[in-house]
């Protein structure tokens, strides 16, 4: 097991507004100076979701395209970029791909559908495919976005048919109403279910976000956080982003691991 951890920084999502958490980032400028903020706090992955400019979800490619390029304008900034093909983004898998061309190391691939507090997450098999075309076309790699159990073992069945390859990175997402709930029991079942030696992260939704993170930690996974997953730093306390990266970091440097650069998540993420 690696001593290293990985963080990744999900800033921004579909769901959080201003109204909601004014430390929000929506704008291409405000995404990028948080992922730069967060990345000087030790993120080594940013995953991005774009928005329109009245702060809506948009699956545009050129809104990505100016998140990415205002990031770029960081030129010391080495993060790992990792653009969403989120359900939420818009509908239409054409629409939820279409970002995929402008060539991020990653992209998030959701294996199976699900449910959100109001929608589906949809992702049926051609869906799917499509998806991980896109990514192997683009040299892409696939971050494997698991709702519940049976993502896992679609993701399994879809590397045995050559669609996504190994090694397979997973993203265990917890916790959203509607999908598997974040508890400790659920977070061993699904940590079992893994295929051995593929790194994977933990994405923790709600109050048990800090138990969870830290039980995903003492089994060796890596973590995900951000006011994508909890605008609340603890109840009644807004979070931002570099104070979430902050508290993940202080976790792990008590834990007796060490945070990731970029260039060492490159490696363990099979990125080079
Ligand atoms: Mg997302």
């Amino acid at each position: 097991m690696t001593n290293k951890v990985i963080i990744t920084l999900a800033p921004t999502g579909n769901v959080p507004t201003k109204e909601k958490n004014p430390y929000t980032p929506v704008t291409p400028q405000e995404i990028a100076d948080q992922i730069y903020a967060c990345w000087r706090e030790g993120a080594a992955v940013a995953h991005i979701h774009a928005r329109d400019a009245d702060g809506k979800p948009t699956v545009d490619r050129e809104v990505y395209r100016a998140i990415l390029e205002r990031l770029a304008e960081h030129k010391d900034c080495d993060i790992i970029t990792q653009l969403s093909t989120g359900a939420r983004g818009g509908a239409g898998f054409f629409a939820r791909g279409a970002m995929v061309s402008l060539e991020p190391e990653m992209a998030s691939l959701s294996t199976g559908s699900s449910n959100f507090p109001t929608q589906c997450n949809f992702n049926d098999p051609e869906t799917i495919a499509y998806l991980a075309g896109e990514m192997a076309k683009h040299k892409v790699k696939p971050e494997v976005e698991v709702f519940d159990a049976a993502m896992i073992a679609n993701a399994v069945d879809l590397h045995k048919k050559g669609v996504i390859q190994a090694p397979l990175q997973f993203n265990l997402v917890m916790g959203v109403p509607g999908s598997i709930p974040a508890t400790a029991k659920n977070l061993f079942f699904l940590y079992e279910s893994l295929p051995p030696g593929c790194p994977w992260t933990i994405t923790a939704v709600g109050p048990q976000h800090v138990d969870l993170m830290t039980m995903a930690l003492a089994l060796g996974g890596n973590v995900r956080v951000g006011l994508e997953d909890n605008i609340y730093y603890a109840k009644g306390i807004l979070a931002d982003n570099p104070s979430l990266v902050r508290r993940a970091k202080g976790i792990i440097l008590a834990m007796g691991k060490e945070v990731a650069t970029p260039a060492e998540a490159r490696q363990m993420l099979s990125l080079i």
